[in-house]
């Protein structure tokens, strides 16, 4: 048994021997004093993905490292579990595959570990000791999908006989999907009742880290949306919609989207169309749902940049501040005016604007 590689990947067949070699119980994880090391590991895991976008690499030194690190994992899942949340579930997932991807390409091309590690993912692969990796070309198109660089299209690809020929790091970032896409699918985990009080503690330190994430996050920096930051593209299509007029389809996308990503719900959204006269429920709701991802599961549309807008002719009344260079988002133009009446609330106060800030985002 390898125990370096059980903790670098812990989610192997390998790992779970080597914790049933030290015959624990996940009960022992729970409660055990011994197991603490874990469970703060496992606490920071979820931190660094949420704060970082990746789990962060750490020297293990010897077999009880080793083992703390790989118990640290199912704690973390068990923590991302019990708050249940969408965002945090995405984020910590993509923070264990970016550390699975560095952790691969730190074995440098040692295929023994990159075809255990992508075999125990469902990718079927086969390399040799040039560093070249064959997988399916079915694979790869499922995979690589979602990466929109070129370099990422089948075509630019070296395909023989239905299989793609790829370096081992260009594998690597695909296996970190398939990695990711396995979390999201696995979570949440039930968790039994009686684990819960034990571990509520730490449960409730990842959800004040998640409230700050999301509001830094947030296009409103976590406060309440501001009808007077609107950008004039989104508050001319609200008008629209008030009297009555026929949104084009590209309008209604572009303010569902805008809105959900402002952190209205599905309520605070129906309520701006259903000030439109002929407003029908029954033919908005799979629409607004659709594009919120209410219906999928998934993370709902971004809404469409200032370009988008233009090309569609929904970029009405531009102002002032819309003819900014760096003007590309309505997302910016609403960041932005916030901004300004915050420093001229700071003004009229007598106060100064915070130093090294000369302009809003
Ligand atoms: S420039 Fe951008 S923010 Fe301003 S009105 Fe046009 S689309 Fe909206």
């Amino acid at each position: 048994m390898d125990t370096i590689r059980a903790a670098k990947f812990p989610f192997l067949r390998e790992a779970k021997e080597f914790v049933d070699s030290q015959h624990i119980e996940m009960a022992d994880l729970i409660t055990s004093e011994n197991l603490l090391p874990a469970r703060k590991r496992g606490i920071q895991r979820v931190l660094e993905a949420l704060d970082k976008g990746m789990v962060e690499y750490r020297p293990l030194m010897n077999d009880y490292d080793r083992l703390m690190e790989v118990m640290s994992y199912p704690y973390a899942r068990m923590l991302v579990s019990q708050v249940d949340d969408r965002y945090l579930t995405k984020r910590y997932a993509l923070g264990e595959a970016v550390r699975m991807n560095q952790n691969l390409n730190d074995e440098k091309r040692n295929m023994t570990t990159l075809l255990t590690v992508s075999g125990e993912l469902g990718v079927e692969a086969l390399g040799n000791d040039t560093g070249i990796v064959r997988m399916k070309f079915t694979d790869f198109l499922m995979l690589a999908g979602r990466l929109k660089s070129k370099e990422w299209k089948l075509i630019n690809n070296d395909v023989r006989s239905g299989m793609v020929h790829l370096p081992a790091e260009k594998f690597n970032r695909l296996v970190q999907n398939a990695f990711q896409d396995k979390i999201e699918s696995e979570l949440p985990l039930m968790i039994p009742d009686e684990f819960v009080p034990h571990v509520k503690r730490d449960v409730e330190m990842v959800r004040t880290a998640l409230v700050s994430a999301k509001a830094a996050m947030s296009p409103t920096g976590g406060k309440d949306m501001d009808v007077k930051f609107l950008p004039p593209c989104i508050k001319h299509l609200v008008q629209m919609s008030n009297q009555g007029l026929n949104l084009p389809h590209s309008g209604r996308f572009a303010l569902v989207s805008f809105f959900n990503t402002m952190g209205l719900d599905y309520d605070g959204i129906i309520r701006i169309f259903s000030e439109s006269p002929d407003f029908d429920e029954s033919k908005s709701e799979y629409q607004i749902k659709h594009i919120t991802g209410d219906l999928t599961g998934r993370d709902g549309y971004t809404p469409p940049e200032c370009k988008t807008m233009k090309t569609n002719g929904l970029c009405f009344n531009p102002d002032r501040i819309c003819e900014s260079e760096t003007m590309n988002h309505p997302l910016t133009y609403y960041r932005r005016k916030m901004w300004m009446d915050e420093q001229d609330r700071k003004k009229s106060e007598g106060g100064k604007p915070p130093e090294g800030q000369t302009g809003g985002q």
